[in-house]
């Protein structure tokens, strides 16, 4: 078993107790045994999403989920208004156009937020929009997006609303139905921390009256044949689902109910927050401004004089931390370190003092300890 400590944006360390829910013996796919699972899990796949809608599960990464969204309601030409800030913008971008759809970028600088009233003025101009596409947390910048606000902007249009939550659902504030979002995507490998290699969606009612109208041109991604097989009785999935996985996510989604959603919620923002405060204390820099930081990944400059390959390369040969790089143009420009899912202090000061070896083995004058004392004065209580 490789004892590397994962500190990345997904895949996050799994439980143990749902490891070995997947370790379970294969069912019939068809049976009612499966069926009881299949409806026990969506069941609480919709409560984490907040909706009173029916979810869906598909076997695949996020990306199928993403691809599922847009391929149900496009037609050859469709405008789709894809608000670009980062690698998973831009995924939305590129799936619209794989799929023939017309795709109109409201490009954001990397490392900011959108700002919804750029969104209101698009919406009036162009008239023909079928639907808005934005990534709640862009992973590859740090970069958390005003999903609520914009949710309020949309309601005055026809436009379906299409939110990304892969690595945000079950660690920040997702209201499927209070936000007004239309149809919304996950991945089970990031805060949900199950394996990878399933994804959740959800859709609305106004999403199912465009679905039903749209001939879909994708067979395996169809949503009409999922809500069929869902609804049958014992519900089951249109083809054979990876059976395990499909426990693993019963049982990480128990795990959640467990711990309850608000709690967890609160414990990535207190993550989040601790791990601000250790980057400040090293004298590092954050990427996005605090702002509109993420409570599940934060992304730091990459101090001035060390590669990508030393510093991220030390943590992870030296000390066995893994840290994720950067993505596209942000390449050796920051690191990211991810704080999702079972990420509590023990995690996080372990990184830090990992960070603060790797940092003054590489010539920077780190107080050892600073970071460390960071985190650990963000986790006490402040009376103390
Ligand atoms: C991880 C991620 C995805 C999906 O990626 P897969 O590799 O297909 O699971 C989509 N959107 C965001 C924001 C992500 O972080």
């Amino acid at each position: 078993m490789d004892e590397t400590l994962l500190m990345i944006p997904g895949p996050t360390r799994v439980a143990p107790r749902v490891l070995k829910a997947m370790s379970e013996n294969i069912v019939n796919h068809r049976s009612a045994i499966f069926g009881q699972i299949l409806s026990e899990t969506t069941q609480i796949m919709s409560d984490v999403f907040r909706t009173n809608n029916q979810s869906y599960l598909i076997t695949g990464s996020g990306t199928a989920a993403m691809e599922a969204a847009l391929v149900n309601i496009l037609e050859k030409g469709d405008k789709v208004l894809n608000i670009v800030g980062g690698k998973f913008g831009q995924r939305f971008m590129q799936i619209t156009e794989a799929h023939r759809g017309t795709s109109l970028p409201l490009e954001v600088e990397w490392g900011h937020a959108v700002n919804p009233d750029e969104v209101g003025f698009l919406l009036e101009e162009h008239d023909d929009i079928k639907a808005v596409t934005v990534v709640h947390n862009e992973t590859s910048t740090g970069v958390v997006n005003p999903i609520q606000q914009l949710g309020k902007i949309l309601r005055g249009y026809d436009a379906l609303y299409v939110v990304d939550t892969v690595s945000s659902l079950g660690g920040d504030h997702v209201e499927v139905d209070d936000y007004g979002i239309d149809i919304c995507v996950t991945g089970s490998q990031k805060c949900l921390a199950a394996p990878p290699g399933m994804a959740g969606i959800t859709l609305s009612k106004d999403a199912w009256d465009v679905v039903n109208k749209t001939d879909s041109a994708s067979y395996y991604l169809n949503l009409k044949k999922y809500r069929k097989s869902g609804d049958a009785e014992p519900p089951e999935t249109p083809y054979t689902p990876s059976v395990s996985l499909m426990y693993a996510m019963h049982e990480a989604l128990k795990v959640i109910v467990e711990e309850g959603l608000k709690n967890r919620v609160n414990r990535h923002k207190l993550a989040a927050e601790a791990t601000r405060n250790g980057i400040k204390a090293l004298n590092l820099e954050l990427f996005p401004k605090e702002e509109v930081s993420s409570t599940t990944v934060t992304a730091v400059r990459m101090p001035e004089g060390v590669t990508d390959g030393e510093f991220r390369g030390t943590m992870r040969k030296k000390y066995r931390v893994e840290l994720a790089g950067g993505q596209d143009h942000l390449k050796g420009n920051i690191f990211r370190i991810g704080h999702m899912g079972n990420i509590t202090h023990r995690e996080l000061i372990t990184t830090f003092s990992a960070m603060e070896m790797t940092l003054r083995e590489l010539g920077f004058e780190v107080e050892m300890g600073e970071g460390v004392a960071a985190i650990a004065d963000t986790y006490l209580p402040e009376d103390l």
